[in-house]
C-alpha cells in the first residue's frame, strides 16, 4: 500500500520548513515534532484500512441516481464517520469548538495521506469541513448549535454552491436569488449545476453553502449574498424536507464515486436559507472555503499523482524488457525497465513534480497558519501576501503537472497502463477535473498576473523574492547545488524582464493584451517558484547528507539531490520557450478572430 512517501512529508516538515515559529504560539504548541509524527502515523492507519481499500471499488460500483435518490457505496458515510469521530474534520479548529488547533501545514500534510490513499472518498469529507468552517466563522450562534457538531462528527455533508449553467468562471453572473422571509429565513429560488458531494445516501442531511443573489437587488457580486441551504432543516420535531429537489447526477470521466449533483432549490415547495455572515458580503465570505478549497484541489492533485508515481515505480521495478542499447546478445537476459534511461526520464518527471508540489502545499500552507497566529502586523501581512500569491500557483501547479505526470506514470507501464489491471488508467482519469473546478487554469493565471503579481504595487513578489534570496546565497556558495541556483538567479532575472514589458502592455494597452498570455505567465512563473523549492529542498539534502543514517536514508537525501538536478534539466528549461512566447510581439491569440478558426 505504498501510495506516498511519509518520509518525504517528514523531511519537508522538519528538515525543510521551520516550525518553531508558528509552535511558540499557544495556539499550535501542542503539536511539537513527536505530536506531528503520530498525527501522520493516525492519518496513515486511518487511510490504510478505511479509505485505500476502496479507491477501485468507488469506480467500479460508481455513484448513481434511481428514483430520486443517490446512491454511493455505503463505506463512503463510514470513512466520514470514522474521520468525524477521530476528529479529522474540525482538527484545525479552537479548543472551545471542539477541535485540536492543528495547524494547517500538519492537517494539509495528513491531507496529502488521505487524497493519496483515496482522494474520491477523502473529498467527501474534505469539503464538510470546508462548509462547516464557514459556518464557524461567520454563522451566528444559532446556525453554529444547529450544524456544527453534525458536520464536525461526518453524519452531515457539507457541499459549496456556486456554479449555475451561466455563472461558472464567471460567478457575478448567478441568478439564484433569495427574498427575505421575514422570519429570520429566505427563500431560495434558482439552480445549481456540478455540485460535488451535492446530495446522496451515505449521509442523512446535506448542507450548501449557497451564493445567492436577492432578488431585484444590485448587479454584479454586490448583490450577492451567502447562506446554509440544508437539504432537510433541523427542527426540534426532527430533519423536515427543505424542498432542494436532485435533478439527476453528472456522468464523470473520472471521480465516479464521488458524486457531482445538478440541484433545484425552491422548485417543488418553498425552500429556506439562513444568511451566513452579512447581507451582500457573500462572494468575500465564501472566497475563505474557495482559497481553502483551491489548495486542498492541489492537494488532491498532487496526492493522486503520487499515488500513481509509485504505482509505476513498482511496476518499473518488476517488469524485464529489452536491453541495454549496444548488447545484441539475443541470449543475454532482459533487463529491468528501470534500467532504460528513458523510463527513468518518466519516473523523475512524476517525482519531480509530486515532491515538488508537496513542497509548495506545505510552504503555501505554513505561510497561512502563520498569517493566523502571528501577533506581530508586519509578520502577518508578509504571511498572509504570501498565502496569497502562491494560492493560483497552489491550486494549478498540482493539478496540470500532476496531470502530466500520471500520463507519464501511464507510459512507464506500457500497454498494461492503459488496462484496468493496474491502477494507472483510473489516476489518469480521476486527475483531470483538477484543472478545471475550482476556477480553470486560466482563471488563476488571471489571478496571478492581474492580481496578485500587481497587489500593492508588487510587494507580494517582492517579499517572495527576498524569501528566495534565503536560499539562493548558501546554494551558490555550495558545490553541489551552485549550477542550479545560477540558472534559478538568472531566470528571476528574466521574470523580472518579463514582468517589465507585461506592465508596459498594461499601461499602454487594452487590458485584452496585458492578459491575453496570462495562463502562460502562471506557467512560466509557477516553474521558478517550483525552482526554488526544489533547490532549497537540495540544499537541505546536500546539509544532511554526511549525518546520514544507514543506505536507505543516504540514498533519500541522494535522491532528492538528483530530482532536483532533473527539475533544473529538464523541466526549468521549459521557461525559456515561455520567455520567448511573453515577450513576442506577434499577437496570434489576439489576432486569430473566430472566422479563422474552421
Ligand atoms: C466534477 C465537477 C465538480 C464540481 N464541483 C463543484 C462544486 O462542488 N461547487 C461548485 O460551485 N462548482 C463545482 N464545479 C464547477 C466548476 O467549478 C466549474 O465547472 C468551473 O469553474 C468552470 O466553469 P464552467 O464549467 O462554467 O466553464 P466556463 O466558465 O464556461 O469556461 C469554459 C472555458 O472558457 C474559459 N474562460 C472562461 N472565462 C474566461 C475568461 N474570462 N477569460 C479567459 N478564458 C475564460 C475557461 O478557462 C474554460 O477553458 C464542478 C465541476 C466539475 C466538472
Amino acid at each position: 500500500m505504498h501510495y506516498i512517501s511519509t518520509r518525504n512529508l517528514r523531511f519537508v516538515l522538519n528538515e525543510v520548513l521551520d516550525l518553531t515559529k508558528i509552535r511558540s504560539f499557544a495556539e499550535h504548541e501542542a503539536f511539537d515534532e513527536e505530536a506531528t509524527e503520530m498525527t501522520l502515523d493516525a492519518a496513515k492507519e486511518l487511510a490504510d484500512k478505511y479509505l485505500f481499500p476502496y479507491y477501485r471499488e468507488m469506480d467500479k460500483n460508481k455513484a448513481y441516481y434511481q428514483d430520486g435518490e443517490v446512491h454511493v457505496l455505503p463505506e463512503v458515510g463510514e470513512s466520514m464517520r470514522v474521520m468525524g469521530a477521530a476528529g479529522w474534520l474540525n482538527a484545525a479548529w479552537p479548543y472551545e469548538n471542539n477541535g485540536q488547533q492543528m495547524p494547517t501545514v500538519i492537517l494539509n500534510a495528513a491531507g496529502l495521506i488521505f487524497q493519496a490513499a483515496n482522494g474520491n472518498m477523502a473529498a467527501y469529507s474534505f469539503l464538510t469541513t470546508g462548509a462547516a468552517n464557514l459556518i464557524l466563522n461567520f454563522g451566528t450562534e444559532e446556525l453554529k448549535a444547529a450544524y456544527l457538531d453534525k458536520l464536525a462528527a461526518g453524519e452531515w455533508q457539507g457541499t459549496m454552491a456556486l456554479t449555475e449553467p451561466q455563472a461558472g468562471s464567471s460567478l457575478s453572473d448567478i441568478t439564484t436569488y433569495y427574498e427575505d422571509l421575514g422570519d429570520g429565513s429566505y427563500a431560495i429560488k434558482g439552480q445549481k449545476i456540478y455540485i460535488s458531494g451535492g446530495d446522496h445516501n451515505a449521509t442523512e442531511n446535506v448542507v450548501h453553502l449557497l451564493l445567492a443573489r436577492k432578488k431585484d437587488g444590485p448587479k454584479g457580486m454586490k448583490g450577492v449574498s451567502l447562506f446554509v441551504v440544508p437539504k432537510h432543516l433541523p427542527t426540534a420535531g426532527g430533519l423536515q424536507d427543505n424542498h432542494v429537489t436532485t435533478a439527476g447526477i453528472y456522468g464523470k470521466m473520472g471521480q465516479k464515486g464521488y458524486v457531482a449533483a445538478h440541484l433545484m432549490f425552491g422548485e417543488q415547495g418553498e425552500t429556506r436559507g439562513y444568511l451566513v455572515g452579512e447581507e451582500f458580503r457573500g462572494l468575500n465570505n465564501m472566497f475563505q472555503m474557495m482559497n481553502e478549497a483551491r489548495i486542498g484541489t492541489g492537494v488532491m492533485a498532487a496526492a493522486s499523482a503520487s499515488a500513481a508515481y509509485y504505482a509505476s515505480l513498482q511496476y518499473a521495478k518488476e517488469r524485464p524488457q529489452g536491453r541495454h542499447p549496444g548488447n545484441k546478445d539475443v541470449n543475454a537476459p532482459q533487463v529491468l525497465i528501470i534500467e532504460h534511461a528513458d523510463v527513468r526520464r518518466m519516473l523523475l518527471f512524476q517525482k519531480a513534480v509530486v515532491e515538488g508540489s508537496v513542497s509548495l502545499l506545505l510552504q503555501c500552507s505554513l505561510y497561512e497558519d502563520l498569517s493566523k497566529v502571528s501577533k506581530d502586523p508586519a509578520e502577518q501581512e508578509r504571511a498572509h501576501l504570501l498565502t496569497e500569491l502562491l494560492t493560483p500557483i497552489a491550486k494549478s501547479f498540482p493539478s496540470e503537472y500532476g496531470t502530466e505526470a500520471v500520463s507519464q506514470g501511464m507510459q512507464v507501464l506500457g500497454g498494461a497502463g492503459y488496462t484496468d489491471d493496474f491502477p494507472l488508467e483510473q489516476i489518469y482519469r480521476d486527475i483531470r477535473v483538477n484543472a478545471i473546478y475550482e476556477g480553470t487554469t486560466t482563471i488563476h493565471g488571471l489571478d496571478l498576473l492581474g492580481r496578485k503579481m500587481l497587489m500593492h504595487n508588487g510587494k507580494a513578489v517582492q517579499l517572495l523574492l527576498e524569501e528566495v534570496q534565503l536560499t539562493l546565497e548558501p546554494a551558490l556558495a555550495n558545490d553541489s547545488t551552485r549550477t542550479m541556483a545560477e540558472a534559478l538567479g538568472k531566470g528571476l532575472g528574466s521574470v523580472q524582464q518579463v514582468m517589465g514589458h507585461l506592465i508596459g502592455l498594461a499601461q499602454t494597452e487594452d487590458p485584452k493584451v496585458f492578459l491575453a498570455d496570462a495562463t502562460i505567465f502562471l506557467d512560466y512563473f509557477s516553474l521558478h517558484v517550483i525552482g526554488w523549492l526544489w533547490l532549497r529542498e537540495a540544499l537541505a539534502a546536500v546539509q544532511a547528507l554526511p549525518t546520514a543514517d544507514g543506505q536507505d536514508e543516504t540514498n533519500f537525501y541522494q535522491s532528492k539531490l538528483q530530482t532536483a538536478r532533473y527539475y533544473f534539466n529538464y523541466l526549468f528549461t521549459r521557461t525559456a520557450g515561455h520567455k520567448r512566447t511573453l515577450l513576442g510581439t506577434e499577437r496570434v491569440t489576439l489576432e486569430t478572430g473566430g472566422e479563422l478558426l474552421v
